[in-house]
């Protein structure tokens, strides 16, 4: 599966959305996630994000952005259409551990 990481966080282009052929992108208040059950590991979301967040869970410690990603996309809302990015995407673009100071 691929999922959503840290540097989605108070970024949340939604470039992503538009792509997938299963609609499995949930949206939160600040952040995006995939459901992992639901994404067939196509990979065409990888490269559409400008924020690089999207990744393989095939990479190293990826296993608690697995469950962040389970457990968010039970419950957030699906989303389908691209919006605009939140205010302080291009500032906090690339800012390493947006999880312990931007989720909400
Ligand atoms: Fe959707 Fe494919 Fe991305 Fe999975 S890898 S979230 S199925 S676009």
């Amino acid at each position: 599966t691929y999922v959503v990481t840290d540097n989605c966080i108070a970024c949340k282009y939604t470039d992503c959305v538009e792509v997938c052929p299963v609609d499995c992108f949930y949206e939160g208040e600040n952040m995006l996630v995939i459901h992992p059950d639901e994404c067939i590991d196509c990979g065409v979301c990888e490269p559409e994000c400008p924020a690089d967040a999207i990744r393989p869970d095939t990479e190293p410690d990826m296993e608690s952005w697995v469950e962040l990603n389970r457990k968010y996309a039970e419950v957030w809302p699906v989303i389908v259409t691209k919006k605009d990015p939140l205010p302080e995407a291009t500032d906090l673009d690339g800012q390493p551990g947006k999880l312990a100071t931007h989720f909400s």
